[in-house]
């Protein structure tokens, strides 16, 4: 945890946040402020800045993270209309906050 990452705040409950899913590992929110339909957060409890901090002992948390963007997709409904998944990183890359997150983005027409 870091005490000045708003998304260790949301994870730790003290931003009060609905979650869509929580797992041992994971928490899944919508993004407060969507560029699609539908624009929703898979986020590692664990603080880890961004993809660049990733490391082999991650690996389960990683791919808990695509099976629950696949699972989120098909709530959703929009698993066969199609979505993006999104890793901004740094802030180079788009990255503003720097605790991993997965954007899961589509609804499209
Ligand atoms: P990134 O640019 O990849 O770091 O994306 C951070 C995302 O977090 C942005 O799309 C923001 O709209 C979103 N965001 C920031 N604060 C919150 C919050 N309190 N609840 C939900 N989403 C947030």
């Amino acid at each position: 945890m870091d005490k000045n990452c708003i998304f260790c705040k949301i994870v730790n409950k003290e931003i009060e946040t609905e979650f869509l899913f929580e797992s041992e590992n994971l928490v899944v929110f919508k993004d407060i402020n969507p560029q699609a339909p539908v624009h929703i957060l898979i986020v590692p409890k664990q603080h880890i800045r961004s993809i660049n901090d990733i490391e082999k002992k991650d690996s389960e948390i990683l791919a808990e993270m695509l099976f629950t963007a696949k699972k989120i997709a098909l709530d959703h409904n929009i698993n066969k209309t199609g979505y993006k998944l999104q890793y901004n990183v740094e802030k180079g890359g788009g990255q503003e906050i720097f605790h991993l997150h997965m954007h899961l983005i589509g609804g499209f027409r």
